[in-house]
């Protein structure tokens, strides 16, 4: 509560706020930096938000999405610096470390203005000045609707918040079948209802917007693409950056690719690995016991949840895959014993 209070007292005056989230932001980070910009703007303040890279297009339906500053090195350093260097309060949304955002975290690192995070990643780095940090919270949309709420405006959220917040939460609980789809969350949907959101049409923008292309690049990946390791009870797909350009691959066009792997029965660990040319960039899944977050931050810099978490490799795609393959038999009672049950919060 003392965040709160803290908080409040912060946004008493009408001020100059910087909302910013992670690199290729996903349904929750941009739902929940887009739905506490609206809230911000109708209490009077001056709200910018900055994506530290591009994101789907199936998130460009959100309120708000027209005026994001997407920051590009080398294009639009001078007014991004600006941006950050002028504001009084810098919010963090859904991410626990700088290096999550690039170039620009070093900006907000040395920015002036209060630091205040609101996220639900593990092991956060303590780089702000008020944090909301929940691990256990199922999104950041959900931790947004909160704060809005524990600052007393909760008569604020609109149909165009609502919807933002929705995205988030609906996302990354899975559609709400991840465990951390507590009866907090289900509370928190009624209130998003009562103000009036159209959670089908936010699901319809989300799910079934999908061009006919990257409809076939799903089938190409799942008929020749997608390893079946039986013996690790795990799947693993690998995407080179030729076939990427051979189905002319968008961003968001993988998102998801890797729950296809996660649904074989049976299987408890499934892995993305994607040759991004700068980098192969990877994501983890898992259910159960096992933890992709502790995996991904020993063995590919990365982190994220217990049950999702990504990671990057600077070695070629050839050596990655190899890499991960040789560190399975490490895993292998884990992965053959872990229970389906009873998973901890996503
Ligand atoms: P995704 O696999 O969907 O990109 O990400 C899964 C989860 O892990 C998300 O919560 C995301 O923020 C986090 N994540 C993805 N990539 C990284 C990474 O490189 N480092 C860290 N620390 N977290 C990541
Ligand atoms: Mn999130």
């Amino acid at each position: 509560m003392h965040e709160v209070t803290a908080l409040k007292e912060l946004l008493r005056e009408p001020r100059h706020i910087f909302i910013t989230t992670h690199h290729k932001p996903d349904a929750d980070a941009l739902g929940s930096s887009l739905g506490l910009a609206g809230y911000l703007k109708k209490k009077g303040h001056h709200v910018t938000v900055v994506t530290p890279s591009d994101y789907p297009d199936f998130l460009a339906w959100m309120p708000g999405n027209d005026e994001v500053v997407v920051f590009e090195p080398g294009r639009n350093d001078r007014q991004v610096q600006e941006l950050v260097g002028t504001a009084d309060v810098i919010f963090c949304l859904d991410f626990s470390s700088l290096g999550r955002i690039n170039e620009l975290g070093e900006y907000v690192r040395q920015a002036p203005g209060k630091k205040v995070l609101v996220d639900h990643h593990e092991q956060p780095e303590q780089f702000a000045d008020i944090a909301f940090s929940f691990p256990t919270a199922a999104a950041t949309a959900e931790l947004v609707f909160e704060l809005i709420r524990d600052l007393g405006d909760q008569s604020f959220i609109d149909p165009s918040i609502g919807e933002c917040l929705y995205a988030g939460i609906m996302t990354d609980t899975g559609s709400f079948r991840h465990p951390s789809t507590s009866r907090n969350v289900h509370l928190i949907i009624a209130e998003l209802l009562d103000a009036g959101i159209n959670l089908s049409a936010v699901h319809r923008r989300i799910y079934d917007s999908h061009s006919e292309e990257r409809l076939r690049f799903l089938g190409f990946v799942l008929k020749d693409k997608l390893t079946v390791l039986r013996e690790y009870n795990t799947a693993y797909i690998a995407i080179t950056s030729d076939e990427l350009r051979q189905y002319h691959s968008k961003t968001g066009d993988t998102e998801g690719l890797v729950n296809f792997a996660l649904s074989i029965e049976g299987i408890v660990f499934a892995a993305i690995l994607i040759d991004r040319v700068q980098a192969v960039k990877i994501s983890f899944r898992s259910v159960g016991d096992f933890s992709v977050s502790e995996f991904s931050r020993r063995h590919f810099n990365g982190g994220g949840h217990h049950n999702a978490a990504g990671g990057v490799s600077y070695e070629p795609l050839d050596a990655t895959v190899k890499k991960f393959l040789d560190l399975l038999p490490n895993y292998q009672a884990q992965l053959v014993t872990a229970p389906l049950a009873a998973a901890p919060q996503q």
